[in-house]
């Protein structure tokens, strides 16, 4: 996938598939996309420069969070937000927290940079097992809280969010039942698998990239996504699966996000100004420039990351998808050219590469093949139908509507097919 975006952005003159990275000029939001990476393996890179820097605001906001969580189950078995009926541990919205504030020390911004933090501790959550299991088979122990980071940051519109979670061990130290020694993350989707289908539908994030995804968990119906690369909310991905289809690609959507997100910081820097204002309060200490690391630590996505974790996100689920279409049946089959689509995809200077798209359906209105041609031929996939169909042990296809059939008839294997309809007519009602 990452190659067929690339080509059609190196091939692209008139710049308009979707994921080009040219900039938008004559916006508010240069500075903050001036670090854009030539290429996707900077997404990585991005990440690592997003978490949150010792001593930020952020950081102290997460420090306390873990102390607090101790504290909280200890005394309540679980944290405050779940008996709350909520996932995230939210700080105070500004116009309370600059309200309290001026009850104690007085205003102070560093209220305002701090966000959500998403808390997933699997162990804790309704219908969780008695004991999460390791792949090896023996049971795991729950061994604390993640350091560094502390929690991973989610992109995500008006604002990023946090990802805490804790961590299991298959304990090799145990003197009943020793285990393995492996390590897992409270968000790996082994431990994911174990739980629920409708817990892990409110999961803000699944992990590509470390091995086979496992079957019972269904990475589509997740909240986030996280790969090795970076972690995005399921709201961003919806998104970007809608304007990226509709060649609003990479560059104009992390313009897009940016925009958002500087926005709501001016929000805070309003209502923190306002506030100052209304209160009759001088001499206050600035608001956090929206980039500062220590301060509000704002962290916008830039395309390559964007076109990098979406890669990551269509290509993880791809097998999956293509092996089920492969063994539906096509007893009775439907297939046409469409010409317009190809119009939209790929060009050399101005020449397109594909001549039409050619799709099959099967009886159940499913869709049995698609393949993009340069040249109109059929049989290709024709003789890919017939092979697959033999291996899923369907039964050979017995009708197929097409357009001109007598034209066609060279084109088809024969023994993909025992009989045609001239079905113009029908076909396109
Ligand atoms: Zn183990």
């Amino acid at each position: 996938l990452n190659f067929d975006l690339d080509f059609n952005v190196e091939h692209d003159e008139h710049a308009d598939i979707a994921a080009s990275d040219r900039q938008i000029d004559e916006s508010l939001i240069d500075e903050a996309l001036d670090h854009i990476q030539p290429d996707s393996s900077g997404a990585e890179d991005e990440t690592n420069a997003a978490e949150t820097v010792t001593d930020s605001e952020i950081h102290k906001q997460l420090l306390a969070l873990k102390a607090r969580r101790d504290d909280e189950i200890k005394k309540y078995k679980m944290p405050l937000c779940y008996i709350r009926g909520d996932f995230f541990d939210r700080p105070p919205h500004p116009v309370f927290a600059l309200h309290n504030s001026m009850k104690g020390s007085g205003l102070n911004p560093s209220d305002l940079y701090l966000r959500d933090v998403f808390i997933w501790l699997p162990y804790l959550l309704p219908g969780c097992p008695t004991r999460f299991i390791c792949t090896c088979g023996a049971a795991l122990s729950r061994n604390g809280f993640n350091d560094d980071p502390i929690a991973r940051r989610v992109r995500h519109i008006p604002d990023d969010f946090f990802l805490f979670t804790n961590r299991f061990i298959c304990d090799d130290r145990r003197l009943n039942e020793p285990g393995c020694g492996t390590s897992w993350q409270g968000t790996d989707p082994h431990i994911l698998a174990q739980l629920p289908r409708q817990v892990q539908v409110a999961f803000p994030g699944t992990i590509f990239g470390y091995g086979p995804i496992i079957h019972s968990f269904n990475p589509s119906l997740a909240s986030a996504y996280i790969s090795p690369r970076g972690a995005i909310s399921k709201l961003l991905v919806r998104l970007m699966r809608n304007s990226f289809s509709h060649r609003h690609g990479a560059a104009p959507f992390s313009e897009m996000v940016t925009e958002v997100q500087y926005l709501s910081h001016a929000d805070n820097e309003l209502i923190y100004t306002a506030a100052a204002n209304s209160y009759g309060q001088t001499g206050l200490m600035r608001f956090s420039a929206f980039d500062d690391p220590k301060g509000y630590a704002g962290s916008p996505p830039s395309a390559p990351y964007l076109k990098g974790l979406f890669t990551d996100i269509i290509s993880a689920p791809r097998i999956y998808i293509e092996r089920d279409t492969a063994t539906k049946p096509l007893t009775i089959a439907k297939a046409d050219h469409a010409f317009d689509v190809t119009k939209h995809i790929g060009g050399v200077k101005g020449e397109r590469i594909f001549t039409a798209a050619y799709t099959c359906m099967n009886e159940f209105e499913e869709a049995r093949g698609h393949s993009i041609l340069s040249i109109l031929q059929v049989a290709g996939p024709c003789r890919r139908h017939v092979r697959l169909l033999r291996a899923s042990k369907n039964p050979p296809t017995q009708i197929l509507y097409t357009d001109s059939p007598q034209g066609r008839l060279n084109y088809f294997p024969i023994m993909m097919i025992s009989c045609f309809l001239p079905a113009e007519r029908s076909f396109h009602e």
